[in-house]
């Protein structure tokens, strides 16, 4: 393919951006050509338990290499797509990559996983995410109840009756629904009681100054209370450090996520990583060591 042909193809589209004027329009326009190019990956991190540490799941994440500009972090390209609709085309494939994924990773494992995917406000509210969903789960063949949909506060209160008839819609398939970055948003304690919520993620903005913030202690320590009364399960994102770690696990949180253990990987490290840990479990620690 000649790289001519791309830039004028480029131009065509940066020409038809119609996003609020702050946005990139150059960027805009590499998005399209990132796609044809295939520039986009999905990237999974570990979910694990906290005592054990034993992985029990992944988030994927959406990655984005550009040839030139390296890798453009999600935090900056995500909200152009939600602005000009892509969000749906990559959100799509997002899911059921993720979905055909899971299996391998269980192999890896041999064990029972699940796989969690990020759901955008305007995919949760396009026409065609049910059939998306579908989709996903019939072409990988993938059991509903090992799929966690990431949601926000802010996705469920634009229209809470849309929400409400797309979220049974999601639990007839036995997908189970998380709230990502809980606290952050809309903190409506209402829609926990009405929605058919699975699990909070409980946003990294409450992690990262534990054990020694009191108030971000007396935070988590309310959600975790919370959680447990209502029967919700609790994930901790971005726990970075063992204190955090100790401190999370004290306190009764059963799962957690961060850089401590486990950055986002591509596939084939997670895959890895996984036949390390079954290998950890079967083998004694002299036999791994290549003593007996
Ligand atoms: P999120 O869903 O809350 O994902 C967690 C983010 O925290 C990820 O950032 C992850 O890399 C980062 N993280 C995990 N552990 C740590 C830690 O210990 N320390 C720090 N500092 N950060 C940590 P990432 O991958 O840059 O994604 C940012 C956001 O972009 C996500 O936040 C999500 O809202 C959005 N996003 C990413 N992939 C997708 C996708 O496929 N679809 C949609 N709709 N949104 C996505
Ligand atoms: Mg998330
Ligand atoms: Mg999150
Ligand atoms: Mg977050």
């Amino acid at each position: 393919r000649a790289k001519e042909t791309g830039k004028s193809r480029c131009v065509t589209y940066s020409a038809r951006q119609s996003g609020p004027p702050e946005h990139d329009i150059s960027l805009e326009a590499a998005m399209f050509n990132a796609v044809r190019e295939g520039e986009f990956q999905l990237y999974f991190q570990p979910i694990v338990d906290a005592r054990s540490r034993q992985i029990q799941g992944f988030e994927t994440l959406m990655r984005w290499k550009h040839p030139t500009l390296g890798m453009v972090p999600p935090a900056r390209f995500i909200p152009i797509a939600e602005t000009n609709g892509l969000i749906n085309l990559l959100g799509a494939w997002a899911l059921k990559a993720a979905c055909v994924q899971l299996p391998q990773f269980e192999e890896a494992a041999g064990r029972e996983l699940y796989i969690s995917v990020n759901i955008s406000p305007r995919q949760f509210r396009n026409d065609k995410f049910l059939d998306v969903l579908d989709d996903a789960l019939n072409f990988s063949g993938l059991p509903g109840n090992k799929l966690v949909l990431e949601i926000t506060e802010g996705t469920l209160m634009i229209d809470p009756a849309h929400a409400e008839a797309i979220l049974a819609k999601m639990t007839e398939r036995r997908a189970r629904i998380a709230i990502d970055d809980f606290g952050t948003g809309y903190s409506s304690l209402a829609y926990l009681k009405r929605f058919p919520i699975s699990v909070l993620k409980v946003d990294r903005a409450f992690i990262k100054d534990l054990p020694d913030s009191a108030k971000d202690a007396a935070i988590v320590n309310a959600v975790l209370d919370l959680a447990k009364h209502l029967d919700l399960s609790v994930v901790a994102e971005g726990v970075e450090t063992e204190l955090q770690l100790d401190y999370l696990e004290q306190r009764g949180c059963q799962y957690i996520q961060g850089y401590l253990t486990g950055k986002p990987m591509p596939a084939h490290v997670a895959v890895a990583a996984l036949k390390e840990d079954l290998y950890a479990q079967v083998m004694p620690v002299e036999r791994r060591a290549g003593i007996i």
